[in-house]
């Protein structure tokens, strides 16, 4: 049982982020003192949202710098706190150029600065890390011979060169574990979810959310879609499940976010019944032997494709509801109001 001090100030990592906007913000709704830290508190774009906040909510909401590569950064904004929240980590899709380095790093190291923060600051009683279901299971194919991924599976297919960011949510959450076990002043929860989506508060995020919702704009999928499902989640139900694990006195161990899995072409059909028919949403799927055969023209490989595509897959989200007492949206409405707010940002046309 770990019971958290309502006026002890709550440190959040990444706090520029686009799920970590939505934590601040209901923190502090529920009237919390929120330390949130980022790396560059004076720069100019990208911080508008929390500065916004900060107004709304005078004296309770300040802006840290703390670098996840930079050991001991984060110790000075923790001073005090009971609960940390630390979101802050890469969420890349695509090629990148260096996974190591831009993926894996910052997850691995990063995770342990934190910790190690938390280990040297004697107020801290628990820690919510923001994991994933990438930390769950690794390929689609995964899912073989099972009715569903629960919070007792781990990943264990990804590596430094398949699947590289499921490999560093991986290989954080299990550092963490590992470092928690060492000790007995804090307890740590992880909440893992699925693809999050819904409303962003800031249109400087780089998180792979946005930019697969980019592709239902960009024209990439007018020919048609891969047959690839995720989980999808609401960012909202995404924060409050980290709210709840923060204050829930008997939340233990992961918790799986997650409202339900959608394909490509599932989001297109929401998208098109919401906003009308469009070229950019796609209206059938891609035969797989095609996505084989362009895998490598669009950043992916076969074996990928081979382990993804085509494959069902589902998750169960009962300790999160049970537990936690979320309930979670829809995806039909977190996925139109995710493009609603994308028509207010100017990224796709009404
Ligand atoms: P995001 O908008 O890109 O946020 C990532 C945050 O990490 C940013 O605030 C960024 O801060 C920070 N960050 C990156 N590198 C850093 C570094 N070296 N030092 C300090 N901060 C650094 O992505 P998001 O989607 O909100 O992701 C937040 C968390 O949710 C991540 O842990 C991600 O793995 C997890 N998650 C996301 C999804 C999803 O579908 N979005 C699903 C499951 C889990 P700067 O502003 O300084 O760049």
């Amino acid at each position: 049982m770990t019971e958290i001090d309502p006026d002890s100030p709550v440190l959040v990592t990444g706090g520029s982020g686009y799920v970590a906007g939505w934590i601040v913000r209901y923190l502090l709704e529920a009237g919390r003192a929120v330390r949130a830290t980022v790396r560059d508190p004076q720069k100019a774009a990208g911080l508008g949202h929390l500065h916004a906040l900060a107004a709304a909510h005078p004296g309770r909401l300040s802006l840290h710098r703390a670098d996840l590569l930079d050991e001991g950064s984060f110790t000075e904004a923790m001073a005090g706190c009971e609960l940390v929240i630390h979101t802050a980590s890469p969420f890349l899709v695509g090629k990148l150029d260096n996974p190591h380095d831009q993926l894996i790093r910052p997850a691995l190291e990063g995770t342990r600065n934190v910790l190690a923060s938390v280990d040297a600051t004697p107020s801290v009683k628990r820690v919510v890390l923001t994991s994933s279901v990438a930390a769950v299971y690794g390929d689609n194919a995964d899912m073989a011979g099972k009715a569903a991924f629960t919070d007792a599976d781990w990943n264990t297919t990804s590596s430094a060169t398949h699947q590289e960011y499921s490999h560093s949510k991986t290989l954080a959450e299990r550092e963490a574990w590992k470092i928690c076990a060492a000790q007995d002043r804090w307890d740590l929860i992880t909440v893992n979810p699925g693809l999050v989506l819904g409303p962003s508060m800031t249109t400087s995020s780089v998180s792979g959310s946005m930019t697969t919702m980019g592709h239902f704009v960009d024209g990439s999928l007018t020919l048609g879609a891969p047959a690839l499902s995720f989980a999808v989640v609401d960012v909202r139900d995404v924060a409050l499940t980290h709210l709840s694990a923060g204050f829930t006195p008997d939340a233990r161990g992961r918790y799986i976010a997650a409202s339900g899995a959608l394909s490509l072409l599932d989001i297109g059909k929401v998208l098109g019944n919401a906003f009308g028919r469009r070229r950019s949403f796609p209206r059938r799927e891609l035969p797989t032997s095609v996505v084989r055969l362009v895998a490598p023209a669009i950043g992916l490989t076969r074996f990928y494709v081979d382990r993804n595509v085509g494959w069902p897959i589902r998750f169960d989200n009962s300790r999160s509801r049970i537990e936690l007492g979320i309930d979670f949206r829809p995806p039909q409405e977190t996925i139109t109001d995710h493009f609603e707010q994308m028509i207010t940002d100017g990224i796709a046309k009404r």
